[in-house]
C-alpha cells in the first residue's frame, strides 16, 4: 500500500454500506439530494454532478442552478429549480461547487448551502477562499473533496508540499475545518477530524480526465443524502468511482465513467 498508516475498506464492507431500497421505501425516504453546480460557462459540470448523484442510491435529485436545460436534456429524471439553493425546497443533503465559476452568484450559492442544516459536500469552486470558521459553525456534517491543488490553496501552502505529505495534509485539513476531507489523486484519502484515515486504491490513471471529479462529487453527495456518514460516503464513492473508471470504455471520459457506475455497483452486489 502507498499509505501505510491508512486502511482501505474491503469490497464486502463497501457492499454492506451501499443504500438499497426496501419494501417500505418511497422516493422521499430514499433521500433527495440537492445539486448546486454548473453555470452558463460550465453547464457540463452540472450534468456530470447530477449524473454521479443519480447513481448514489437516492430517490431523487433536485438541481438548483442556471444549467437546468442541459441537465434535463441528459437526465430527464432530475427535479429542477431555476432559483438558488434556498429557494429549492427540502433536500436531505447538498452538493455544491463543480463549475460554479467565480462570479458573485457563486458566493451566494455557497453561503446558502453552508446555512442549510443538512449534510453538505463542497468541491471545486465552492472550496475557493472557504473560511474554516464557517464550516466549523455548521451543525450538520460537511465533506470537502479537494484535489492536491485545491488542498494546497486551503492550507496556504505549495501544491508540492501537499503531494509529498498527503496523509499529513488531509489530516490537517480535517482538523482545521472540523470536517471530513477527501483528498483526490492517484490514491484517494478520506479523513475525519479524528480517527484513522481511509485510503482508496481502486482507481486508474484514466480517471485523470475533465469532469471526473464532478462525477465523484455527485456520487458522494447521493450517498450522503441516502444516509451514509460523511467518511463512509466519501470512501464508498471513491471505491465505486475507481471501479467505474476501470469499467468505462477506453479512453475513459467522465460521461463514460458515469455510465459505468451501474456495472461497478453490480460487481460489488452480485
Ligand atoms: P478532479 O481533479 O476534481 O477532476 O478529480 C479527478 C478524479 O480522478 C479524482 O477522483 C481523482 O482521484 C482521480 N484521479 C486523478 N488522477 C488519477 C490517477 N493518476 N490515478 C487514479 N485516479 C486519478
Ligand atoms: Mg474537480
Amino acid at each position: 500500500p502507498v499509505e501505510p498508516e491508512a486502511a482501505a475498506l474491503t469490497p464486502a464492507e463497501v457492499a454492506a454500506l451501499l443504500p438499497r431500497p426496501t419494501g417500505e421505501s418511497d422516493k422521499y425516504r430514499r433521500g433527495v439530494l440537492g445539486v448546486a453546480a454548473g453555470s452558463a460557462r460550465y453547464p457540463g459540470a452540472a450534468v456530470l454532478t447530477v449524473g454521479g448523484a443519480l447513481h448514489g442510491g437516492v430517490g431523487a435529485v433536485r438541481y438548483a442552478g442556471p444549467a437546468h436545460g442541459a441537465v434535463i436534456a441528459r437526465h430527464p429524471e432530475t427535479l429542477v429549480s431555476p432559483g438558488t439553493p434556498a429557494e429549492a425546497g427540502r433536500v436531505q443533503a447538498w452538493v455544491a461547487g463543480p463549475g460554479l465559476g467565480d462570479h458573485p452568484e457563486a458566493e451566494r450559492v455557497v453561503h446558502e448551502v453552508l446555512a442549510a442544516d443538512v449534510p453538505l459536500l463542497l468541491d471545486a469552486d465552492a472550496l475557493r477562499g472557504l473560511d474554516p470558521a464557517r464550516v466549523r459553525a455548521r451543525s450538520a456534517p460537511t465533506l470537502l473533496t479537494p484535489h492536491a491543488g485545491e488542498a494546497a490553496a486551503l492550507l496556504g501552502v505549495a501544491r508540492e508540499r501537499v503531494e509529498s505529505r498527503r496523509l499529513a495534509s488531509v489530516r490537517e485539513l480535517a482538523e482545521r475545518f472540523g470536517a471530513t476531507v477527501l483528498l483526490k489523486g492517484s490514491t484517494t484519502l478520506v479523513a475525519d477530524p479524528a480517527g484513522p484515515v481511509l485510503v482508496n486504491e481502486t482507481g486508474t490513471p484514466w480517471l485523470a480526465t475533465a469532469g471526473s471529479g464532478d462525477v465523484l462529487s455527485g456520487l458522494a453527495g447521493g450517498l450522503l443524502a441516502a444516509g451514509l456518514a460523511a467518511r463512509d460516503a466519501g470512501a464508498v464513492a471513491a471505491h465505486l468511482h475507481g471501479l467505474a473508471g476501470r469499467a468505462a470504455p477506453m479512453p475513459a471520459t467522465a460521461s463514460g465513467v458515469t455510465d459505468a457506475l451501474p456495472t461497478a455497483w453490480r460487481s460489488l452486489t452480485g
